[in-house]
């Protein structure tokens, strides 16, 4: 990392003040040039930010923190001027007169976890708190980026590396008949080991949840209130409601928060077969979207198909893999007396969630059939048992309490953990050779070193920092 590096720090457009932001070697001598002296290490000063002319270019603080005390552990220079796109621009294109480089999207907090100011899990969590979308998820990434996460799995690897040695060792004195792996205490260890990861899975499975959410695809007949149900989980009108069937013809996106957890809903257009060849792209898309969804929520209007023959007809048609839950919807419309439920021979085993049924009541639901909701999207009837009933699907626990911020790479590098300890498990209690104990310990700690980044390539780093913003 001989070069120096130069972004914008603050959003663009226009504003108080923006903050440009120089790391690199390089930063003593632009930061003189640009300010004729440097400023006082870690003291606000105030500056002209001077053109190649000799004339200002915009006036400001300047802030310069030396290496190694530094966001990025280099030598790094904050420029805090006035907001302006114009200005803003000027003085990068000063700075990179005086030898500058523009940073590419993450390139600050990569030069951070290169110079061992930041462990890889820290510096995810920096993005994720950028991104946060919930006081919640907020909360989640500072636990990861002070290291709760990391010293975490840190102190899990730290275990398993003790378990290590003690293994090996049969390894080593084979000779001597030592018996180390029926040793009691070395199977109360790994399994103390397994009890320490199951809660960081959790921890880490509820702050995935918070950062990436759950995404429901809502399908169903044309007019059965899908584009309705959408308005009333988004609480503003997304999708047109008209009474003509047919209407939505595309997907529609919309992110809402159900309790803190992001809910992606995709709204398709209705399946029926399609009468013309905009629409029969509607339908393509609906079902690519179903196939990569959590869950599917069928809509039929109760009213008109109290038996569900809408759902029953398209079941067949739906990716087996993704779980349903059949939404009877407009139950305002449906008179009293009136049995809502499926014509279906499976229809005993299928759970019914009506508004009244509690949340607690709800999680006990993932049965391979389609689960069934009542609602009506005119009245919001039976919305909160719908929320509960999503969240409770994926194991979500509302608040996010305890949830440090964790990637999807995070949580399969874990479950890779488990699965190489309950491998260990099985060869300790086989009385099978030490080396495949051995072997499987070995996996799970470089399983946890990916986490942290203590074992990462730089395809890995590629794809963690380019989804940073520029300027980070
Ligand atoms: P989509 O084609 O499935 O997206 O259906 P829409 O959401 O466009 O709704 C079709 C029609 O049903 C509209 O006139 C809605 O106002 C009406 N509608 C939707 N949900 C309800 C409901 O719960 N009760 C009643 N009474 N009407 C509804």
């Amino acid at each position: 990392m001989s070069d120096t590096i130069v972004a914008t720090a603050t959003p663009p457009g226009r504003g108080g003040i923006a903050i440009v932001r120089v790391s690199g070697p390089a930063t003593v001598q632009i930061g003189r040039r640009l300010l004729g002296a440097l400023p006082p290490p870690r003291v606000a000063t105030s500056a002209q930010f001077r053109g190649g002319d000799g004339t200002a270019i915009d006036h400001g603080l300047a802030l310069y923190f030396p290496a190694p005390h530094s966001y990025t552990g280099e030598h790094v220079l904050e420029l805090h001027g006035h907001g302006g796109p114009v200005l803003v621009e000027a003085l990068i294109r000063r700075l990179l007169e005086l030898g500058a480089r523009r940073a590419q999207p993450g390139e600050f907090t990569l030069r951070a976890y290169l110079n061992g100011k930041l462990d890889l899990a820290q510096a995810e969590a920096v993005a994720d708190l950028i991104d946060a979308a919930s006081d919640a998820a907020a909360r989640a990434a500072l636990r990861s980026l002070e290291g709760e996460f990391s010293s975490r799995v840190l102190a899990l690897s730290q275990t398993l590396g003790e378990l290590r040695v003690h293994v090996e060792a049969a390894i080593d004195f084979a000779d001597e008949q030592i018996d180390v792996l029926s040793d009691r205490s070395l199977k109360a260890r790994l399994e103390a080991a397994r009890t320490q990861l199951e809660a960081l899975r959790a921890a880490s499975r509820q702050g995935r949840l918070l950062t990436e959410g759950m995404t429901v695809v809502i399908a169903g007949p044309p007019n059965a209130g899908k584009s309705s149900l959408l308005n009333r989980l988004a609480g503003h009108e997304a999708a047109i409601v008209t009474a003509t069937p047919g209407t939505t013809r595309d997907l529609l996106r919309e992110r809402i928060l159900l309790d803190g957890m992001p809910l992606h809903v995709l709204d398709t257009a209705g399946l029926r077969s399609a009468g013309d060849a905009i629409e029969a792209e509607g339908i393509r898309r609906a079902r690519a979207a179903m196939a990569g969804a959590d869950r599917i929520l069928f809509v039929i209007d109760a009213g008109a198909d109290p038996q569900a023959t809408g759902y029953l007809e398209e079941r067949a048609l739906l990716p087996p893999e993704v779980p349903v839950t059949v939404v009877f919807n407009k139950i305002d419309l449906v008179p009293r007396g009136i049995k809502l439920r499926m014509a279906s021979t499976t229809a005993s085993t299928i759970p019914v969630i009506t508004p009244s049924t509690t949340a607690s009541a709800t999680a006990v639901s993932p049965a391979p059939a389609a689960a069934v909701i009542k609602l009506s999207a005119l009245t919001g009837e039976g919305l909160g048992a719908l929320v509960a009933h999503l969240t409770a699907c994926m194991g979500f626990e509302p608040g996010g309490a305890g949830a440090l911020s964790a990637r999807a790479r995070h949580v399969d590098a874990l479950a890779q953990v488990a699965a190489s300890l309950a491998a260990a498990a099985r060869q300790l209690a086989g009385r099978n050779a030490p080396e495949l104990v051995a072997e499987e310990l070995k996996q799970a700690q470089q399983a946890l070193g990916e986490i942290v980044g203590a074992e990462s390539s730089d395809a890995l780093l590629g794809r963690i920092f380019a989804r940073f913003c520029i300027g980070k």
